[in-house]
């Protein structure tokens, strides 16, 4: 059967529609949802192709992961399984979750590498001025409570074993707040990698874990806020298709007296907030929870300590310090690539 000239027209425009269409349908989906978690707020954005993957059911799964993380890992939540703990006046061992036990061996692993600068068993400091719970006190912490309370500090003091957690100091209270965020994003990460989604960004409370890319090959692109506090404002735009991103700084969880500010984050060796020109640091590497913990414990160390710990380590790190002249920006060789601006 011969087609006339029209009707092959016709089919030829039908089959670029239909290819058309197909490609267009080819394409994966945008899913995009965020909500609160932890004492801040989480997003995810993801690309999809499968049609059985819907917002709503995506985020009730990634809830049910975050409300685990919270009920094992919170000091906010007297119930959860860390607070249980803390609550407990014994060296006696205690069996713990697979997951806490993760997170306290990391982040024991990382006190280690850091001489201490990292140290989850500064929760007693933290609360003490006022970063914890229980908020702010009247008046600031006195010498002797200084060190009556350094007393139950210090990473030494707190082990893990075979699945046990054991303190040395029955009063020792261990803080997962430098960690726990960054393990929550990872455990969202899994469930993602679960699900069989390749194509995704997560975010909570600033640290953030991303796979995949954009379609199109495209990077994902994240801004590195300035360590201001007045305003919200871009200091660096980076961009990456895999991997995490972590960022401390004194900037945004302070209080100042005197003419002194004081931030939630803690110097162990003084058990005094951090006091130097420091202001924010960003790590990159492949687990949030690392991350997360590593940016602390750079912040602790301050600007030359960080510098060189950095580059021994051959961490892709940029630190944001404070000088007569305004903010300096120091980016690791292993962090120069990130940069968009540096293209
Ligand atoms: P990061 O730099 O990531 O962590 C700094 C925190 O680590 C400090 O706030 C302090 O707690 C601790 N720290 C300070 N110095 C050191 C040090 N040298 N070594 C180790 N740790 C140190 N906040 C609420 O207000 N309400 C909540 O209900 C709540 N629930 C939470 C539940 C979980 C599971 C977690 C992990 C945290 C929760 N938080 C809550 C705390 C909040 O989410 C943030 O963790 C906190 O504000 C610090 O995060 P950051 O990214 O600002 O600072």
């Amino acid at each position: 059967m011969m087609l006339s000239k029209l009707s092959i027209v016709k089919l030829w425009l039908a089959l670029l529609g239909l290819a058309f269409l197909v490609s267009c349908s080819d394409a994966p989906e945008r899913i995009e949802f965020s909500g609160g978690t932890m004492g801040t707020t989480y997003s995810v954005v993801l690309f999809s192709k499968d049609p059985r993957h819907s917002a709503d059911k995506i985020q009730t799964k990634v809830d049910t992961v975050l409300e685990r993380v919270n009920a094992q890992m919170s000091t906010y939540d007297p119930n959860s399984e860390l607070s249980q703990f803390n609550q407990l006046e014994s060296t006696e061992p205690v069996v713990i979750s697979r997951d806490l036990e993760r997170v306290v061996s990391r982040a024991l692993d990382i006190a280690r590498e850091t001489d201490g600068a990292l140290d989850i068993t500064v929760g007693p400091l933290v609360n003490l001025w006022g970063f914890g719970p229980n908020g702010k006190p009247e008046q600031q912490p006195t010498a002797e409570e200084l060190s009556a309370i350094s007393k139950r500090v210090g990473y030494e003091k707190l082990s893990v074993s075979n699945h046990q957690l054991i303190k040395a100091h029955p009063e020792m209270y261990v803080d997962l707040s430098t960690i726990a965020k960054g393990y929550g994003v990872d455990k969202v990460g899994n469930l993602m990698d679960q699900l069989g989604i390749k194509q995704y960004l997560i975010e909570i409370g600033g640290e953030i874990l991303a796979k995949g890319g954009k379609p199109a090959d495209e990077k994902w692109k994240l801004a590195v806020e300035k360590p201001v506090s007045t305003e919200r404002a871009v200091q660096e735009i980076v961009e990456f298709k895999e991997g995490a991103l972590a960022t401390s700084g004194d900037y945004r969880n302070y209080f100042e007296e005197n003419g002194r500010r004081y931030s939630h984050i803690i110097d162990p060796a003084t058990a005094e907030p951090i006091q130097h020109n420091l202001v924010s640091v960003s790590v990159f590497a492949d687990d949030a929870m690392s991350v997360d913990a590593y940016a602390t414990a750079l912040l602790v160390m301050g600007t030359e300590k960080a510098k060189a710990f950095a580059d021994a380590n051959q961490l892709a790190v940029m630190l944001i310090y404070k000088t007569d002249e305004g903010f300096e920006e120091y980016t690791s060789q292993w962090f120069k690539p990130l940069l968009v601006s540096n293209k």
